[in-house]
Order: C-alpha cells, then sequence, then structure tokens
C-alpha cells in the first residue's frame, strides 16, 4: 500500500519536500493557509527576492530542478559598498568568479515548486488553515472559510514557517522548550525601479549595501531591472522606524545617508508607508518531533535572522537530508519515530549554529565591512584558502558555497578569526606573512575542513 504523508504549509520548505517524497512514490497532501500563489496576487511586505547558496542550489539539482530554476536566477558575485561621499566599490564573495550567490524571485521560485510538485501527483489544497493539533493521535483540525473539518495526518510534516501552529502545540507538551527572540531590529521593503528601457540602474550582479553601523540598507536585482530594496534598523529609539513618523522625515533621512538610493527612489515616501514593517524572530525549540506522528522542518524549527541569506537555504538542505535519511530506510514501511529522531539529531545543532552566525551576519553587513583590517583578513583567508584548501575556508564561504555543517563553520570560524588576527598581527598588509608557519599552525589548530552535510 502506498504511504501518505501529510505536510502543512506549501511555501518553500513544504513544496520542495513534497516533491522529494513524491518522487519516493508517497501520496503527499499538502493543506496551505493562503490561496493559491500563482492565481492570486498575495500580500506586499514579505521578502519579495531571496539570496539563493549553494545548499539551496543542491537541494534543488537533486529533484532535477536546477534546469527549470535557472532562468530565475540573478548571479551576485559580491557585495557593492556605498559609503558616503565615495564610489561605490565591489567586495568579491568568494576567492575566485564561480564562487556567487543568486538572487531569486520568492514567489517565482514558489510557484515553480508548486508546479512541479502538482506534475508529480502532489494533492496541495489551498484556503486550508491548520488550527489544532493532537500529537498524540495525529488528528488535525483544519478551517476552509466557515466549514471546520478533521484530517487524520500521520505522519504530518510541519512546514507552516516561523509562526508555526505545530511548534507552538509541541512547545506546551512536557519536557519541551521553546524561544522565539525578537531583534530590536525591524525590516521594511521598498523599490528601486527598473530605467525606462527595462534596464538596471546600479551594478546588476551584485548585492548592494549601505552600511551605516547602526542601521543598513540593501538591494537585490530582479529579473525585470529593478531592485527590491531593504531597510535594516531599530523598530524604537531616536533613528528608528518609528521615528521616521512623515514623508518629510524620510525623505530627510535618506537624503543625508542613502542620497544615491533615494535619487533612484521616486516612491520611496509612499512605499515607506504604505509596506508594513516587519519583525526579525529566531526560533529555538527542542524537541522537533512527536513520536512517528509529527516533526518540524524549516522555519516551523529554526526562523532565523536573515542577515546570512540561509533561511530558505537550510530549509532546502533540511529536505535534502531527509531524504537521505529515508533513503537508508525501507521505503514501503519507514520507521517514522526512527526517521524524524535521527534528522532531529543531525539538524537541530546546525540549525542553532546557523542562527548564530545570522545573528553575527549583522554585525558584519552593516558595520565590520567598513573597517580596513576586515579587508585584510578577507585577502589573508583566501591567500591560505589557496594554498591550503584542505585545512583553511573561510567562514562566509564554508556556509554559502560549500556544505560544511554549520556547527562546523561555528566552531572553525571562532578559531579560524583568532588565526588570522594572530597571523596579522599590527601589521597593515601581508608582506610579513611566513606561510610555511601558517600552515603548521592550521594543521595544528584547526585539522582538515570537515565533509558536507
Ligand atoms: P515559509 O516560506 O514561511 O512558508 C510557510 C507556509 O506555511 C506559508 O505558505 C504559510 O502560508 C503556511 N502556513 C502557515 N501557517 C499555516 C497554517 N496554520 N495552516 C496552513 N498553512 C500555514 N532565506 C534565504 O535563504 N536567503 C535570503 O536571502 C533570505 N532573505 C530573507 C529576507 C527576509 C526579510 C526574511 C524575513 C526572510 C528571508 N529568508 C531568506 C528566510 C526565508 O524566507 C525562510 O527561511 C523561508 O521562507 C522558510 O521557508 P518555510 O517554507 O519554512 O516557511
Amino acid at each position: 500500500m502506498t504511504e501518505s504523508i501529510t505536510i502543512a504549509g506549501a511555501g518553500l520548505a513544504g513544496s520542495l519536500l513534497s516533491i522529494y517524497l513524491a518522487k519516493r512514490g508517497y501520496r503527499v497532501t499538502v493543506f496551505e493557509r493562503r490561496p493559491d500563489m500563482r492565481r492570486q496576487h498575495l500580500d506586499a511586505g514579505r521578502s519579495i527576492n531571496l539570496a539563493l547558496a549553494n545548499r539551496g542550489l543542491r537541494a534543488l539539482e537533486a529533484v532535477g530542478l536546477a534546469d527549470r530554476v535557472a532562468p530565475l536566477l540573478i548571479p551576485m558575485k559580491g557585495r557593492m559598498l556605498h559609503e558616503p561621499d565615495a564610489q561605490p566599490v565591489l567586495q568579491p564573495y568568494g576567492k575566485d568568479e564561480h564562487e556567487v550567490i543568486y538572487s531569486v524571485s520568492r514567489p517565482g521560485l514558489n510557484a515553480l515548486l508548486l508546479d512541479a510538485a502538482e506534475q508529480l501527483g502532489v494533492d496541495i489544497r489551498f484556503n486550508q488553515t491548520l488550527t489544532q493539533l493532537n500529537p498524540s493521535t495525529g488528528e488535525l483540525s483544519l478551517r476552509d472559510g466557515d466549514r471546520d473539518y478533521t484530517h487524520d495526518a500521520c505522519p504530518l510534516i510541519a512546514t507552516d514557517g516561523s509562526g508555526s501552529l505545530a511548534r507552538r502545540t509541541l512547545g506546551f507538551m512536557p519536557g519541551s522548550t521553546s524561544t522565539e527572540e525578537f531583534l530590536e531590529h525591524g525590516y521594511k521593503e521598498l523599490t528601486i525601479p527598473a530605467g525606462t528601457d527595462g534596464q538596471f540602474l546600479i551594478e546588476k550582479n551584485a548585492l548592494h549595501i549601505w552600511p551605516r553601523s547602526g542601521y543598513m540598507l540593501i538591494a537585490l536585482p530582479n529579473l525585470d531591472g529593478s531592485f527590491t530594496v531593504t531597510l535594516f534598523m531599530p523598530r524604537e529609539g531616536k533613528t528608528s522606524f518609528a521615528s521616521l513618523n512623515s514623508p518629510d522625515a524620510v525623505n530627510a533621512f535618506f537624503e543625508l545617508q542613502f542620497p544615491d538610493a533615494l535619487a533612484l527612489m521616486p516612491e520611496l515616501a509612499a512605499e515607506y508607508f504604505e509596506n508594513p514593517t516587519g519583525k526579525l524572530v529566531t526560533v529555538r525549540c527542542n524537541p522537533w518531533h512527536h513520536e512517528d506522528k509529527v516533526v518540524l522542518l524549516g522555519d516551523a524549527a529554526h526562523a532565523i535572522v536573515p542577515f546570512h541569506g540561509q533561511g530558505m537555504n537550510c530549509a532546502f538542505e533540511d529536505c535534502y537530508i531527509f531524504d537521505q535519511i529515508l533513503g537508508d530506510g525501507r521505503p514501503d514501511a519507514p520507521d517514522w519515530r526512527a526517521v524524524f529522531a535521527l534528522f532531529e539529531a543531525r539538524r537541530r545543532p546546525n540549525a542553532n549554529a546557523i542562527a548564530d552566525l545570522a545573528l553575527d551576519n549583522y554585525i558584519v553587513m552593516r558595520s565590520s565591512v567598513r573597517d580596513p583590517r576586515f579587508h585584510l583578513k578577507k585577502e589573508l583567508s583566501w591567500e591560505l584558502e589557496r594554498r591550503f584548501p584542505t585545512l583553511f575556508i573561510p567562514r562566509y564561504s564554508m556556509v554559502m558555497f560549500h556544505h560544511v555543517p554549520y556547527s562546523a563553520a561555528l566552531e572553525r570560524g571562532h578559531i579560524q578569526e583568532r588565526l588570522l588576527d594572530e597571523l596579522i598581527g599590527d601589521h597593515e598588509s601581508l608582506a610579513h606573512i611566513d606561510f610555511a608557519i601558517a600552515q603548521q599552525r592550521l594543521q595544528s589548530e584547526l585539522g582538515e575542513v570537515p565533509h558536507g552535510e
């Protein structure tokens, strides 16, 4: 008999996971609260484009979607820094031109995944809201308009995002812990429109940053020539979303801080007041599963702040690893309890690590990138990687261009940071570095870069 599986949430993780499961021959039903995004324009205010990196790409490639996704991608080869009174400068992301990340439309990618899932026979039911979950029986309560009904899920994979009802339900069980830490900073999405002939008005193949230490503006390219611009700043306080409370205040702030961006944003004040101010949350919880009945995956288990561009990438890697674990068992009679337990054991330490890395990268993006010593350390990192690739990979590269487990990237990152500081010392160039000594230190203090997840 074909095994049935229920998924709650047809966002990025739920729709990709349904593809993996359908490819293995499972009968998959997905309940999604929102209308079908392919037929109805959904609300603005959720991030419109995302950075897709190696981990996410691998998970898409593994289900044969690389060719279909490729036309949606815009390579970004580095950060284009916009400092006041200076020409923009490109800081490459990687040691060579192949190490790039990609801007991709969230609705474009989600719609592609929904199409691919339905082509494989996945039954996606829109406008169906999960309202209750009984973890002991696996029974779901759902709402369809004003009709309430139940569904026997067994098993349920909950991919219902950062506000997950399934996570909150598991959080009430004895012995569970669940924290949602909201950052004091929020975000607002704005636009740099395309030029009159659809051309890109700033460099297309870069992620633009206007770092201002206490806050920052970023911009990612879209296929239509526009850029989605995001302002990150404190929600309350002297310079905050709360203090920018009139069109004049917004324009004056941009005139002072981001004049080159302002010149390209004719609708700034209107958009600023139309678009919501989003909150940024880090979710950590334990456990992620209950017996053989339910498991959390994606943001439902581990929402993180967006500063490493890894939330979706991590959720896609979850799908890849979940499939690997399934592959080890008997496809006709999976031991769900064991699958869920193994998945949680492998992924929770890594999810906690990328949560920390993402929080740290906010400081890097809005502040460290302005420091000349940061660039000296980058230069040395790339040189060490070129000379000793089995011993040293820069932390950013481990996260974005490799599959090194996040927990190893975090741990090695701390050691690497100290080594870089010590090797550079008080010098202002790399001319004094003795690479033979550096190699010895890498060998003894770091050892070989571990294999990927
Ligand atoms: P979601 O995409 O949120 O999907 C959850 C789905 O569940 C939704 O469709 C929702 O409608 C549905 N749902 C919720 N509750 C119910 C219910 N009760 N019943 C039924 N359905 C329900 N990640 C990156 O990798 N790169 C980036 O550059 C990046 N940038 C970001 C920028 C911002 C500003 C933000 C906020 C996030 C960013 N992320 C990025 C993170 C990324 O958006 C998430 O990690 C990703 O969307 C997680 O996918 P998911 O499927 O787990 O959750």
